[in-house]
């Protein structure tokens, strides 16, 4: 076993523990592997050990990697950053899912430039939870109109709300942020969108994400280790 099959491993063993301790079934939390700076080697090893979540963050760097991972057909792409106009088309035509949708033109571009022959683009809202100015996302306020507006395009299905706590925030105030999403969902359901996805949770803070019910959590260095941002092609 590789290094990094044996962390997938390991934070596979920590996910069913947080399920379980959270009184949730087994299984009903996502692993989405977050592999932005990483090598497509690294991606394949995760793969082999059973994974078949990825999570990817500049669209340029992914969308390379899409095409050497051609021969993996059942490999599901979550693009987990922020998507700029010119860069919706590649979206459109190979993502499964995306976790940051905050602004309808971009969301109306992704829909435009879905492929008819492929099943609707599984979307979620990006909630800027903690009002951070340096972060995307809409208010929380905003994130059930802006839903209901992106609901009524064809070739997109909202699932749901994502967020990325604030950094080093203690357990009471990721308590805080993750109840917020619940009750944002709640009130999403309540507004007649059918929608059941929290993606929430990072290797720091995946077990309270889980307990606050996130159904994906998105881990990227307990998997794959510290990240180098300058050798990012
Ligand atoms: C990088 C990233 C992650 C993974 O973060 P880790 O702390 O490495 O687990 C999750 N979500 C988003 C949006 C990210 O950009």
């Amino acid at each position: 076993m590789t290094s990094v099959q044996h962390n997938y491993q390991q934070v596979l063993s920590e996910l069913r523990r947080a399920e379980a301790a959270a009184g949730r079934p087994e299984d009903s939390v996502c692993l989405v592997a977050v592999s932005k700076t990483h090598p497509v080697e690294l991606i394949r090893q995760v793969y082999e050990a059973g994974c078949r979540d990825f999570g990817e963050n500049y669209i340029q760097e992914w969308y390379e990697k899409t095409e050497i991972l051609a021969d993996l057909p059942d490999i599901v792409w979550h693009v987990i950053g922020d998507v700029q106009s010119n860069k919706t088309k590649y979206v459109a035509e190979r993502a499964h899912w995306v976790h940051t949708v905050s602004r309808l033109k971009i969301a109306q571009r992704l829909s435009n430039q879905r492929p008819e022959s492929m099943p609707p683009l599984q979307v979620c809202i990006e909630v800027n939870i903690a009002a951070e100015p340096d972060k995307h996302g809409v208010a929380p306020e905003e994130a059930v109109a802006l839903a209901l507006e992106v609901a009524k395009l064809p070739n997109l299905k909202v699932r749901g709300l994502m967020c990325v706590a604030k950094a080093d925030s203690d357990d009471e105030s990721l308590r805080e942020q993750f109840g917020t999403m619940q009750k944002l969902l709640a009130d999403m359901n309540a507004a007649g969108i059918p929608a059941d996805v929290l993606s929430m949770g990072m290797s720091a803070d995946m077990a309270v994400a889980v307990s606050c019910g996130a159904t994906h959590v998105r881990i990227g260095s307990a998997i794959f280790g510290s990240r180098h941002y300058g050798e990012q092609a």
